[in-house]
């Protein structure tokens, strides 16, 4: 932490800029006192560049729907669906994209997974008539999830989609079904404690069972594993060819395996972040806050690169070429890279001291319900930028709801806004599609679920909008 002097001012004022421009004094370069987090500005798409730029979209928009609100824009999810589908075509894999369900419920991204000929891994019966409702074919879905009900196997059987099954009882479910199903087997990765997938033994088992089942069509085998490292995803991969082709020795005709999801994302550049992680305090946080982890919200190998990475490892692509196996991944989150934005709109603000210091809370039109890293113990980052555009002073911010909740805040740490927000102001937080929008979403307080609004390109560089049909 920088010393500051008595007057506030930082001492090393010599306020180092790094490349991308933002102070790197370990948040003390504004002079206030050390309470101020470094900033985490997000990466921006052209398409967010111009929303932010156009005079009056956000704000009409804003107005239209009286409440907050997240944009999304599905030309963005297409062209993620091409990055990873490029990487298949470079390293000669036939591969096939699963978007991850659960990440996003809007229907403008299961509707580009279908224009794209990419499938949908869905983990209910909402969600699987949500994706064919967008036009998903139904042998272009995969079902996840443990113990699924006997009505959404059933759906899944009828619609000819591939059920990753979790456990053995689910296999005698889906056989009792009495018409053909097309199954892999969802493998405990080694070492996991992870309450999905099944052991060794149980895989056994299955493999046992199956050939006995005559309307089971033994497809393959699959994984989802957490953290975010190729290295044990190409591992497990090979594994699973091993075991397509013992599976093939008993008759079967596996030739698909899914290495799940949990492809990186890439919110902030790398010295962003850095100078965040090694300067993190508690005094950057209102009420001292502290969170024990965080998302990596920097990510050297993102999305496409990540799977490049499982690909060229220990030879897995002249592998999977080799065996005639096709590699299915199932991102969520990485789909959904600068695809969408969450906007809440200033309603009023205080000023408090911190250590001194003066900083601004403000209270927005809606909940951490909307932003759901909170869910998890944890904040998301990337900072939400302020509109209409100003430069003015740092002004220390953290973000609360409209809900009478203490614990309810947006943002916990002091951001530097561009100066001081005032209500009517919009706050709009970036790349929020994955995970912060909708899963945890909530009518408490009854305050209204918040819409989403797709954005399209209209001739002459125009945008325009609708409300999304989910
Ligand atoms: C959640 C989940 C995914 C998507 O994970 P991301 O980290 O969002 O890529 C894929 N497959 C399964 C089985 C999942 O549970």
């Amino acid at each position: 932490m920088t010393e500051v002097d008595a007057a506030g001012a930082p001492v090393n004022s010599g306020a180092a800029a790094d490349e991308a421009g933002h102070r790197m004094s370990g948040g003390t370069g504004t002079g206030t006192g050390g309470i101020t987090a470094t900033p985490l500005p997000a990466h921006r798409d052209e398409w967010e560049q111009r929303v932010l730029a156009e005079p009056n979209l956000l704000g009409d928009i804003a107005f239209a729907v009286g409440g907050p609100f997240h944009l999304m824009y599905p030309a963005r999810v297409a062209r993620n669906i091409r990055g990873f589908q490029e990487a298949f075509t470079r390293a000669g894999v036939d591969g096939f994209v699963y978007f991850g369900k659960k990440a996003n419920k809007a229907a403008c991204v299961a509707r580009a997974c279908a224009e794209q000929g990419a499938g949908v891994d869905v983990a209910s019966t909402g969600e699987l008539t949500a994706a064919l409702a967008q036009g998903v074919r139904g042998s272009e879905l995969m079902v996840t999830g443990p113990e699924k009900s006997d009505d959404l196997l059933w759906l899944a059987a009828r619609h000819r989609a591939v059920i990753a099954v979790d456990s053995v009882g689910e296999l005698e479910r889906i056989a009792a079904l009495g018409f053909s199903a097309r199954v892999l087997l969802r493998v405990l990765p080694p070492a996991s404690a992870s309450r999905f997938g099944m052991t060794e033994a149980e895989i056994e088992h299955a493999l046992t069972a199956a050939t006995a089942m005559t309307s089971v069509r033994l497809e393959g085998f699959s994984f989802h594993l957490s953290g975010y490292d190729p290295v044990p995803r190409a591992e497990l991969a090979a594994d699973l060819v091993r075991r397509c082709l013992h599976a093939r020795t008993l008759g079967h005709p596996a030739s698909t395996i899914s290495i799940g999801g949990g492809f990186g994302v890439d919110y902030v550049p790398a010295r962003a972040w850095s100078d965040f992680t090694e300067d993190a305090s508690r005094r950057w946080f209102h009420t001292g806050k502290k969170f024990d982890s965080y998302y990596p919200y920097h990510c050297p190998e993102p999305g496409p690169a990540m799977l490049t990475a499982i690909l060229g490892r220990d030879g897995l692509a002249e592998h999977l070429r080799g065996n005639g196996i096709r590699l299915a991944i199932e991102p969520g989150r990485a789909l959904l890279d600068r695809a969408g934005s969450t906007v809440f709109r200033v309603q009023g603000s205080k000023t408090r001291l911190a250590h001194g210091h003066p900083y601004r809370i403000l209270t927005v039109d809606g909940s951490s319900l909307s932003l759901s890293e909170q869910w998890f113990d944890s904040e998301y980052l990337p900072d939400p930028v302020l509109w209409p555009p100003r430069e003015g002073t740092a002004t220390p911010t953290v973000v609360g709801a409209a809900t009478c909740l203490e614990s309810d805040m947006l943002s916990w740490r002091r951001i530097p806004l561009p100066g001081p927000a005032d209500t009517g102001d919009l706050l709009v937080y970036p790349n929020t599609a994955g995970y912060q929008m909708d899963s945890n979403e909530s009518t408490f307080h009854e305050l209204p679920l918040p819409p989403k609004v797709a954005l399209h390109d209209a001739p002459g560089g125009r945008y325009r909008w609708t409300l999304d049909a989910h």
